[in-house]
């Protein structure tokens, strides 16, 4: 994907390592989402670790669904992944992979556990379960189901699949150690009976499998060489290892764990997501204020940026914060470099010109730099909108934009002297009167008085209205998952609605998911889902400069 060589890293290195000692002859690596939410920036972390590390060294990379909590899963969430996915840039190796197109497999290697001592039926309720858990300090009991004989447990399980139980009534759990230090060996739960309706297996199935016992049989099946996840499953390797070991599996993958990434400013706990969009803080789980996949899309994050972003921010063993300024700054040189320029004004003011009477085409160049984009045509005439911030009656030396007397320049055309404005009855101001200094189309003015600034403007008889969302960042805190409430840290100016403003013509034409430069203002992109030619509709991706570590100050 990127033509710079990778930073090594310590996957890297252990994969390089197993190819070069004959440990892996092909690197296969899986993604593996629960569809019950929406991907977000941690999840597109995984993503590029898992195919990137695939496509470095030649292998191949799946999807797979491990669908196995039927009652928070939809096929919403599997619809959304696999576009998240595509979007981000990947394919992945055949088809989509479901957990649940091995529920068979999966039971039939639990009947072998159970004969061969290594499983057993279990009766005991959540509550005492837990007490004959014991804790990190002492060791657990063993269960009074623990001594069942292979006969009885075999049949009961065989019960158990058949529906013949209450959910809740039982649970199968491997055979290991009830005294083991590490809690995740304490004969931890393989099924649990749960009558739910499944998107893939519909009503196939009354019990489930947990995700300790499925993912690495799951993983073997597919014959994945390198089961990559993040640090808090390090403490159930063992047991992935303990099924590994004590099954007829087909290959025998590897867990290897990595940091999550957590980013300031950013909760990505989908149980909280889900809270932002179902208490309305949020239009949705992919509003652009989202930290999900679809929202920073629809935001107008470049996937290349993100991508960057996540390759900048490295795999290492040790958790941190990244401060999100690194993701938006990924942004905005990305688009620094590949967006189209276009003027837009958010607040306009009407501004005369009074010795101008014709209106003419001006050829604007679309990119400062890089002229592969092209230029584009803009009307110039008598009547211009400028930003209501870009004038003042009069002003101090530190404001270079127009005032009465002075001069500024119209970006790529004319420059202008302000002679007077007209106020309406509240003293607002409602017209300013220019003057155009002749000559001056990308030339000084000959007399000398040079403009002291530049200001962007849009053709009253052209220009488009255009609905312009300017968002922030969604809540006050760095730490918004601290936080007791999450809606509690909510930023209140999250997004303020502009609907009068005016674009160019040219950049009212533009495909959804266009993204601009609205020159002076920062980067737009033309909404995804309601952005018409007719009706104009941008949301601001990111400002020009970072405003917010200035206030971190
Ligand atoms: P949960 O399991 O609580 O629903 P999850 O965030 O672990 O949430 P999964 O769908 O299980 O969601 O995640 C799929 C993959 O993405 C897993 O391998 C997981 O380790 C990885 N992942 C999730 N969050 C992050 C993160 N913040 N940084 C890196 N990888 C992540
Ligand atoms: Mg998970």
């Amino acid at each position: 994907m990127s033509s710079n060589e990778p930073r090594s890293n310590f996957l890297r290195t252990q994969i390089q390592s197993d190819l070069d000692q004959g440990v892996v002859t092909d690197v296969v690596t899986r993604f593996p989402p629960e569809p019950n939410g929406y991907l977000h920036i941690g999840h597109a972390k995984s993503i590029t670790v898992n195919f990137g590390l695939a496509e470095q060294f030649g292998g191949r990379c799946h999807l797979r669904f491990d669908d196995t909590n039927p009652e928070k899963e939809s096929q919403e969430f599997i619809d959304s992944i696999q576009e998240d996915v595509r979007w981000l840039g990947y394919t992945w190796s055949g088809e989509v992979r479901y957990a649940s197109s091995y529920f068979e497999q999966l039971y039939q290697w639990a009947l072998y556990l159970i004969d061969q001592g290594l499983a057993y039926v279990c009766d005991l309720s959540a509550e005492q379960a837990r007490e004959y858990r014991g804790s990190l300090t002492e060791p657990g009991k063993d269960s009074p189901y623990r001594n069942r004989t292979i006969e009885e447990n075999r049949a009961l399980f065989e019960q158990m699949r058949a529906g013949a139980f209450a959910d809740g009534s039982k649970v199968l759990r491997a055979k290991i150690d009830m005294a083991s230090p590490n809690i995740n060996l304490r004969d931890p739960i393989l099924y649990r009976i749960r009558k739910a309706e499944h998107h893939q297996t519909g009503n196939a199935w009354p019990i489930y499998p947990t995700y300790d016992y499925a993912h690495g049989q799951e993983d073997a099946i597919e014959g994945i060489s390198h089961s990559i996840c993040t640090l808090e499953f390090e403490d159930h390797r063992p047991l992935y290892d303990w099924f590994i070991a004590n099954l007829p599996v087909p290959s025998k993958p590897r867990q290897f764990e990595f940091a999550r990434l957590n980013t300031s400013y950013t909760v990505t706990s989908k149980r909280k997501l889900k809270a932002l969009v179902d208490e309305g803080a949020v239009a949705g789980w992919d509003d652009p204020r989202m930290p999900t996949i679809a929202g920073l899309r629809r935001r107008g994050y470049p996937a290349a940026a993100i991508r960057h972003f996540c390759e900048e921010v490295g795999t290492s063993r040790s958790d941190s914060v990244v401060d999100v300024a690194m993701l938006e700054s990924a942004v905005r040189n990305h688009l620094n470099q590949h967006a189209a320029r276009a003027m837009c004004v958010l607040d306009p003011l009407r501004l005369v010109i009074t010795n101008v009477d014709a209106s003419e085409q001006l050829t604007l160049a679309n990119h400062p730099s890089d002229d592969s984009l092209g230029s584009r045509s803009v009307e110039f005439g008598a009547e211009l909108w400028i930003d209501r911030d870009d004038f003042r009656e009069e002003a101090n030396k530190k404001y270079k934009r127009l005032v009465i007397g002075k001069r500024v320049r119209l970006r790529g055309a004319y420059v202008i002297e302000a002679d007077a404005c007209d106020k309406g009855p509240d003293g607002r101001i409602d017209v300013v009167y220019a003057r155009l200094i002749e000559g001056t189309l990308g030339e000084d003015p000959a007399d000398g008085v040079k403009p002291k600034g530049v200001i962007h403007w849009v053709s009253c008889a052209t220009g488009k209205t255009a609905t312009v969302r300017l968002y922030d960042r969604l809540f006050t805190e760095a730490n918004p998952g601290k936080a007791e409430d999450v809606m509690a840290v909510v930023n209140p100016m999250s997004l303020r609605q502009l609907d009068t403003a005016v674009i160019e013509a040219a950049a009212a034409e533009a495909a959804p998911e266009t993204v601009f430069q609205f020159e002076r203002e920062g980067y737009f992109v033309a909404d995804r889902f309601d952005h018409r030619p007719d009706a104009p509709v941008f949301n601001l991706t990111i400002g020009l400069r970072d405003t917010w570590s200035a206030q971190d100050g």
